[in-house]
């Protein structure tokens, strides 16, 4: 048993089991919608008309912002080759040379680079000169016998405060190349911190400044320095800027990747690994990478071992033609 109940604009029908809204409209309702279905067509038509241009350039802009950003990860992703920062138990890494090459195989790369602290970071067990040159020479027997990995052979060199290097240019010269980074005297004023940087960017074997603004997320500001300074100095000299994917660092930051790439700064995307599950942290600097507008092509990490062999080796030459080569290569 039901019955109809008129209430102005709808019917409602009673049933036993209660009312149904949705049993039916009056005529009334019919029209109103129609009207207003027609009145609302007309009037977006009015405002589409006037700002045409505008949603075109707008729809246009964000069309393109979300194909760049669908495609740059992939790029990015599919394109690194290698990591080029990471600790063993030389120094304060967990896990030792082979342990790490064999994880780094595992993720598919070409190449790791082992690159333990130097003697200044002494709570790290940093290597002076005479260790340096017995893990070189272990990594090179090390590579005889890997396949399917190569080690490259790095250090991560302390800057000192007065902008000169940890580690002597005899050693350093043995290298395939070097992360450079600060960790003592966080706090200069930023005059000096910065000439202390550009300073040890001036070293022949200075390629990489790892962790380049010092910033610990929550809990410690990026270095008071000049940045915009040292980007120029790294692009005219063909210095290299780390993205460290660690998750309380991931320094730099995305604006500052976007400012790299517009000084034409080249990156490395490197974990700073100290054991090997870390070498998966590559995929947080990747979406820093990206955040910041970086492609594959900004980021040295997607070359192939020899290509990057000769962009390392490129950076210490310092002839005109020399450095057209490198602009090539890179
Ligand atoms: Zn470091
Ligand atoms: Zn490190």
């Amino acid at each position: 048993m039901s019955s109809w109940m008129k209430n102005g604009m709808f019917r409602m029908k009673i049933t036993q089991s209660g009312m149904d809204m949705t049993a039916g409209f009056t005529w009334q309702h019919r029209c109103n919608r129609v009207l207003a279905l027609v009145a609302g067509v007309i009037l977006i038509t009015c405002a589409g008309c006037r700002t045409d241009t505008y949603t075109h350039s707008r729809f246009r802009e964000r069309s393109a912002r979300l194909t760049t950003v669908a495609l740059m990860p992939a790029q990015i992703r599919t394109g690194i080759r290698g990591d080029l920062h990471c600790h063993t138990t030389d120094s304060d890494g967990k896990d030792d040379l082979e342990a790490m090459a064999m994880a780094a195989r595992e993720r598919g790369y070409e190449y790791l680079a082992i690159s333990d602290h130097s003697k200044r970071v002494a709570m790290a067990r940093g290597l002076d000169a005479k260790r340096l040159g017995q893990q070189i020479r272990r990594i090179d027997r090390l590579n005889e016998r890997l396949e399917g990995i190569r080690l490259l052979k790095a250090a991560e060199v302390d800057i000192l405060e007065n902008g000169s290097l940890d580690l002597p240019n005899d050693i350093l010269k043995e290298l395939d190349f070097t992360v450079c980074s600060v960790h003592y005297h966080l706090n200069l004023p930023a005059e000096k911190q910065t000439e202390r940087i550009l300073r040890a960017m001036e070293n022949p074997y200075f390629r990489i400044l790892g962790h380049p603004t010092g910033r610990l997320i929550n809990a410690r500001p990026p270095f008071g320095f000049d940045l915009e300074k040292i980007m120029k100095s790294a692009s005219e000299r063909g210095r290299i800027l780390e993205v460290n994917s660690q998750p309380d660092r991931l320094d730099l930051s995305d604006v500052h990747c976007k400012m790299a790439k517009e000084h034409g700064v080249r990156l490395a995307i490197s974990t700073d690994a100290h054991q090997t599950s870390e070498l998966d942290f590559m995929r947080f600097g990747i979406a820093q990478a990206r955040r910041g507008w970086i492609e594959a092509k900004d980021v040295i990490n997607t070359k192939s071992l020899e290509d990057l062999l000769v962009c390392f080796s490129a950076g210490q030459r310092r002839t005109k033609e020399d450095q057209l080569f490198f602009e090539v290569v890179t």
